[in-house]
């Protein structure tokens, strides 16, 4: 890997971390959840990064993707609030997600998630398996009595790409793929006290561009002129009404019709069980570098 690649993905994790720090810290019952996420991603253009998807809160049942709108007022109340965070340097991206419990009944699923990733990390390395890591992940879960969530996974993370293979599995997939040096990627495991499988639930107000196609409105044409800037990254509703009003909606409407962009609705757990996250990204080298940890 090439110095100044490796450069910014160590930037990038470092304000990931420091930016997921900070949110942790604003969580509170009476903290109205689009506040924090403004002010997270706020900060992590202070710290010199840019959001590599937006700053994001899902909570109980919700396992990922919940974004609230503009105007949304809702505070976090008595839940189970996992944060991610994300973070990218010249297209380089560090990923890193905790969980805060706020209910005062699920620490040991906090536990569970926390303690399956420093298993994770602690097998992770050249020559290591899919498989192992996965193994590494259930044993540590199930120990509490919980279920991973098998159809959520770690991912690799490339230039302008948060999701690209490998996909690092949350159970024992079996899969005898190998980790190889030059590697960066995130490993994520999810704690559920249900089915342990997610599917989309409510409303998406997170996006990707998935291909450019002409638009006809004027509105369309600027927003999708602003997705672009977004160089291929998730964006938000909210980023786009903040910036162009209400009739932001409209647009996104239309492109959503062209197939221009594809939503990515909340993801909860068919049976209500609630759901914790942990999440850290790695580059492999002589050693495994953990991007996001704070020093
Ligand atoms: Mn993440
Ligand atoms: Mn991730």
């Amino acid at each position: 890997m090439e110095q100044q690649v490796k450069l910014s993905y160590i930037k990038a994790g470092k304000i990931a971390a420091q930016s997921l720090e900070f949110g942790k810290g604003l969580i509170k019952k009476d903290a109205v959840i689009a506040d924090v996420l403004d002010k997270i991603e706020k900060k992590i253009e202070e710290l010199g990064g840019k959001p590599a998807f937006p700053a994001q809160v899902s909570l109980d049942h919700v396992a990922a993707h919940f974004c609230p709108d503009e105007g949304d007022n809702s505070a976090f109340g008595e839940s189970l609030a996992n944060l991610d965070v994300g973070v990218h340097v010249d297209g380089y991206i560090g990923d890193n997600a905790c969980t805060v419990d706020l209910t005062g009944k699920y620490g040991n699923l906090v536990k569970a998630s926390n303690e399956a990733l420093e298993a994770a990390l602690k097998v992770v390395k050249e020559g290591v398996t899919l498989g192992e890591i996965g193994r590494a992940i259930h044993s540590e879960i199930t120990k509490y009595g919980y279920s991973p969530v098998r159809n959520l996974s770690g991912h690799g993370l490339g230039h302008y790409k948060q999701h690209e293979p490998p996909s690092i599995p949350n159970f024992d997939t079996g899969d005898t793929e190998k980790i190889e040096k030059g590697m960066v990627f995130a490993i994520e495991p999810f704690a559920s006290t249900g089915s342990g499988i997610v599917q989309d639930s409510g409303e998406a107000t997170v996006y990707m561009l998935a291909q450019k196609k002409p638009v006809r409105s004027p509105i369309a044409r600027e927003v999708l002129k602003e997705i672009e800037s977004y160089n291929g990254l998730p964006f938000c509703r909210r980023w786009l009404t903040r910036k162009f009003g209400a009739k932001a909606r409209l647009g996104l409407r239309e492109l959503m019709l062209t197939e221009s962009i594809r939503p990515y609705p909340p993801l909860a757990d068919t049976k209500k069980g609630i759901v914790s996250q942990a999440e850290h990204s790695v580059l492999i080298g002589d050693e495994v570098l953990v991007l996001t940890k704070l020093i």
